[in-house]
């Protein structure tokens, strides 16, 4: 880091949001907390009234911990929210999707358009026998097709179960099988860095062994050949256009079920998280409309994220169609055909709101600052992050960067069990630390509780953990209440336990550390692998890196650093002796890695995330747990060969 930036940091400097953004902003200043925390059942209902009803509820909440329904006896559609009430007001020329394809081609879909398509595709799930509660498996790229999909399935109230595109036959089959899904849609193929992924090809051995599949739907994108199973298997083209572009819709009970959707398995086998219509619509709305500041009428949003993950339903399609958003999908790669091709999107379509992933930062930060340089990013006014703690490092970079320091950072923590984004600034109100996600949203209540339970005074760190209900939180497991009970509400009496470690500082700022399974115990003291990581992210030489902490006979755990390192830069033992001594330096002697290892990749989920435990393994020469949800598993045998012949050691 440049040493103005680095000492703005150890400053503790702080950013307000810019004043400019602040003069148009929804919310500016902090009153909303008091509002929500007066009557927060009372503020959620005010959210929800934000949807179109078509009955009203007559209970807020009924909450038999674990068990939450909210908005008891109300009646309403997603899809509806999402498209039928915006086209009656007047909408229906209003661009939903700018949708832009991997090879260059693109599409544009207004308000009317999407609602044409959806309804003639819930069309044709009712006429392959499709009902309401039946389950429906998509398994696309991102295109069009998959938002539509999951809006026509919302339509006729078939719970939807997306599947992520990259994933195998196996986690298909699965994910199918998990949830007794009758109809598959699918796709010859996705356009992927410039190849092309056959999905029904992977999907026809998925299919092999899903006995309650008894349609699948085929889109035709990439044109490659594939074999269709008479009597199963029929192509989109053939049903979708033929059908009636009239498809009421359905009245749903604000707690029947809206989709399925599994997690991304980095900490273990991926769990069937339920979210059911009324809280979850008025909580993502919420979330999107005053996280992202949106102005409906201005705004070009920008979720980077894939629709097979949480982010990608909530940002992608919910959020962002309920409260109105003209919003860009993008089908590909951020380095197809070259590396900057996330910001020729950014400066094609003026894009206002960019949120995206640490991992994809950090990665335009080892590709440097010239590709962004290339393009005009000035109709940017905000960008946002989620899916990993952001290291302080990148923070500043992509305010810098990317944002021009003209646009607030919106670090926003949440889970695919939590709906919606749980912890993150008010980008018009809140003052941010690089690396915090700041404050629960109004109307979250949060805390961080010790060992035993009991909250842990302010500054102080332990284990993360939700304090009461909230709109959008998941209903259950799919098919294993008790491991809903287990996993989430046995450690801590009464609390939601989120599996993370957190701190507050003297403000309260939390302070996201890291999975608590992943924490290090190192001769008696908690160290976690987030601070650890981002002391090594600080060095000018450091693109990534993950820590994991492994047995060792005087420390009880040691610290194994696994580093990437910047382009051109050349590893060798004086760089790990300064890379020890900077985390030392950094954070204390305690923290300082004993063993430090130079790789070119890490470890990583499907969705970019670090797999620590994977990494443990390794470090401890363990058998390698469940891999399946890991992007590139040959990137762990490289891993652990290299760590095994050359082991670098401690000299200290
Ligand atoms: P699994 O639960 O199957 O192991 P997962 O936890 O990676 O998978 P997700 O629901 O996609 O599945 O991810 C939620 C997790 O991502 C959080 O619990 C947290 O660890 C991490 N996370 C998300 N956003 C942030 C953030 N802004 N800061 C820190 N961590 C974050
Ligand atoms: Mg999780």
């Amino acid at each position: 880091m440049s040493d103005t930036l680095a000492a703005l940091l150890q400053e503790g400097r702080t950013f307000p949001p810019p004043e400019a953004f602040r003069k148009n902003a929804l919310i500016t200043d902090a009153a909303i907390y008091d509002e929500a925390e007066a009557d927060w059942q009372g503020f959620w209902a005010r959210q929800a009234l934000a949807l179109s009803w078509s009955e009203e509820w007559h209970t807020i909440l009924d909450w038999e911990l674990p068990f939450a329904k909210w908005f008891v006896g109300g009646k309403l559609n997603a899809a509806y929210n999402c498209l039928d009430r915006h086209v009656a007001a007047g909408h229906g020329d209003q661009v939903a999707f700018y949708w832009e394809g991997e090879p260059g081609d693109s599409r544009e879909l207004t308000y009317a358009q999407l609602l044409d398509e959806v309804s003639r595709t819930a069309n044709t799930l009712k006429s392959l026998g499709v009902t309401k509660g039946d389950r429906v498996a998509i398994y696309l790229g991102m295109v069009p097709e998959l938002a539509i999909s999951m809006l026509a399935c919302a339509r006729i109230g078939a719970p939807h179960s997306v599947v992520f595109g990259g994933f195998t036959a196996q986690s298909l089959k699965d994910r199918i099988n998990d949830a007794e899904a009758r109809v598959l849609v699918t796709a010859d193929g996705a356009f992927r860095r410039g190849s092309v992924v056959a999905l029904k090809e992977i999907a026809d051995d998925a299919l092999a062994g899903t006995p309650s599949i008894e349609h699948v739907v085929v889109l035709r994108r990439t044109g490659n050949d594939v074999e269709m199973q008479a009597g199963r298997d029929q192509w989109w083209h053939d049903l979708v256009p033929q059908q009636s572009a009239d498809c009421p819709c359905e009245e749903m009970d604000a707690e029947d079920l809206l989709y399925i959707l599994y997690t991304s398995g980095t900490t273990g086998k991926p769990k069937g998280i339920m979210h059911t219509t009324g809280g979850y619509m008025t909580q993502v709305a919420y979330t999107h409309k005053y996280v992202f500041d949106l102005h409906p009428d201005d705004d070009i949003f920008w979720c980077t994220a894939d629709c097979g993950w949480v982010t990608g339903h909530s940002y992608v399609v919910y959020g962002p169609l309920a409260n109105r958003t003209t919003s860009v999908i993008y089908e590909g790669t951020p380095d197809y055909p070259d590396k900057d091709r996330f910001w020729s999107l950014v400066e094609k379509y003026r894009i206002t709101t960019f949120y995206t992933a640490p991992t994809a930062i950090r990665t335009f930060m080892k590709w440097g600052d010239d590709l962004p340089a290339k393009h005009d990013l000035s109709s940017l006014r905000l960008i946002g992050t989620v899916g990993e703690p952001i290291n302080p490092e990148a923070w500043v970079w992509y305010y810098k960067v990317i944002g021009g320091e003209r646009c607030p950072v919106v670090d926003t923590w949440w889970q695919t069990e939590t709906g919606a984004i749980m912890i993150s600034p008010l980008p018009g109100a809140t003052i941010c630390k690089p690396g915090s996600a700041t404050f629960p949203l109004p109307g979250i209540e949060a805390d961080i509780v010790d060992d035993a339970g009991n909250s842990v005074p302010i500054p102080g760190g332990g284990y993360l953990t939700l304090t009461r209900p909230w709109p959008s939180m998941l209903r259950g497991i799919w098919g294993d209440p008790e491991r809903y009970r287990k996993t989430y509400w046995a450690r801590f009496d009464g609390k939601y336990f989120a599996g993370d470690g957190a701190k507050r500082d003297e403000e309260g700022y939390y302070w996201l550390l890291g999975r608590v399974d992943d924490i290090m115990l190192v001769s008696g003291h908690n160290i976690s692998t987030t601070e650890v990581e981002s002391a090594l992210v600080d060095h000018p030489n450091v693109a990534e890196a993950a820590v994991v902490g492994r047995v060792d006979d005087t420390t009880g755990q040691a610290i194994a650093a696994f580093v990437i390192l910047r382009g051109g830069v050349e590893a060798n033992d004086a760089l790990a002796a300064e890379l020890r001594a900077h985390v030392a330096q950094l954070i204390g002697p305690i923290a300082r890695p004993k063993t430090i290892l130079f790789t070119d990749e890490l470890p990583k989920t499907r969705s970019g995330k670090i797999m620590r435990r994977l990494l443990r393994n390794v470090a401890e020469d363990e058998a390698l747990g469940d891999t399946t949800t890991l992007a590139d598993p040959s990137v762990v045998d490289g891993i652990k060969s290299r760590y095994l012949s050359a082991q670098p050691t401690d000299d200290e």
